[in-house]
């Protein structure tokens, strides 16, 4: 099958201009920017090429654009990239290109991605694609994940690819994650007459000891090829209010990786019964599970991740599947049975002050994800046929 042809140039300059446009994640830094203006660009660029266009609300200002190109009625593909960034100095935010490489922030995550992949669905618009290729520019992944939720309550497909900077690797699988905020309750007095008070921070300690011994424990698991090793760990601690009051409060968090649904389950229980030794010793304390999310589970054996694979080693690049440490949306694809595998392109340092994205692999990326978009459900729609 002919390679629908990648314009290097203009994908270099859209990363450049949705770079440019600061979409700071307003839940991370509060006051910032958001998505607003940087969707309204998307929008705009979309529906310029004749696609179907709609912006969905998921809060006040924070959109999720999603852009369609009507297949021939066979199975459709979902594309997920976020439009959002964690904040940065002024000078992360400088959006420059030198030699292989564009600098600032969000070109590697993910802007530079999201850029591959309307290029590639706009190369194969023409074609028309076997099913209908669905291109989601969500808000909101970098804090809660609002965006994708939003999309998949109303939105399916047989397939999909969520964008993330993946060194151009195929990512089948990721672990999930768990905080559990624990309130320890005691009694404030005078700390002249401790005998009159309970002390919350006491116990809280002996917890904290207990949730370690419970990491080390997880530690010496083997490792799993895709998904890694569980680990807990506490991540914040919060406790007493004055110098001569005796503590009547204390807050400890942890925070789980978690391997499957199963365990996920398994582990929180773990922490339950910790803090149950403690309401056996008398003590006080109340938790709840501030976030959950479960891992992205094992898609090496499906059609979505075949086409990834053979279209990357097509273009000269083999691939292999690996599983990734971090979290991503795939997991919220995943959830609503939907095949996904996460692509995208390699650089250096997300989240950091040093950001660039390869501009040879963001070219790759977009060759790939228009293969993709070009071949898949080809079969299932000559089989209908
Ligand atoms: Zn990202």
């Amino acid at each position: 099958m002919t390679q629908p042809s990648i314009d290097r140039d203009e994908l270099i300059a859209l990363t450049v201009q949705l770079a440019r446009i600061d979409s700071t994640n307003p839940t991370l830094v509060p006051g910032a920017s958001g998505e607003r203006a940087v969707g309204q660009t998307v929008a705009d660029w979309m529906a310029a090429r004749g696609w179907d266009v709609t912006v969905e609300w998921p809060a006040p200002d924070r959109p999720n654009v999603v852009g369609t190109i009507k297949g021939n009625g066979g199975p459709s593909l979902l594309i997920n990239a976020h439009l959002d960034t964690v904040g940065a100095k002024a000078a992360t935010k400088q959006v420059r290109v030198e030699g292989d490489r564009i600098y600032g922030r969000g070109v590697l995550d993910t802007k530079g991605g999201l850029a591959a992949a309307l290029i590639a669905a706009d190369a194969v618009a023409s074609l028309p694609p076997a099913g209908d290729i669905i291109i989601a520019a969500v808000c909101d992944e970098e804090a809660s994940s609002i965006g994708s939720e939003h999309l998949l309550a109303s939105t399916s497909a047989a397939g999909a690819v969520v964008i993330e900077p993946t060194d151009l690797q195929v990512v089948v699988a990721h672990p999930g994650f768990a905080v559990i905020e624990c309130v320890f309750h005691g009694r404030a007095s005078h700390t002249s007459k401790p005998e009159d008070g309970i002390n919350a921070i006491t116990p809280a300690v002996v917890f904290v000891r207990s949730v370690e011994r419970y990491a080390a424990q997880l530690a010496r698991q083997d490792d799993d090829a895709l998904f890694g090793r569980p680990t807990a760990q506490v991540t914040r601690i919060e406790g007493g209010v004055e110098l001569f009051t005796t503590p009547d409060r204390c807050t400890v968090i942890v925070e789980l990786r978690t391997l499957s649904h199963q365990t996920t389950a398994a582990d929180i229980d773990s922490i339950d019964s910790l803090l149950d030794e403690a309401r056996a010793r008398g003590h006080s304390v109340e938790s709840r599970q501030v976030i959950v999310r479960e891992p992205l589970s094992d898609n090496t054996d499906q059609p979505i991740t075949a086409l990834l694979i053979d279209s990357l080693s097509e273009l000269g690049k083999p691939a292999h599947v690996v599983g990734a440490r971090y979290w991503t949306d795939a997991a919220l694809v995943d959830a609503h049975d939907i095949p996904v595998a996460v692509f995208g392109p390699g650089g250096h340092g997300i989240h950091s002050d040093d950001e660039w994205v390869s501009i040879d692999d963001l070219a790759i990326c977009s060759a790939t994800l228009a293969k993709v978009m070009a071949e898949f459900g080809q079969n299932v729609t000559a089989s209908r046929r």
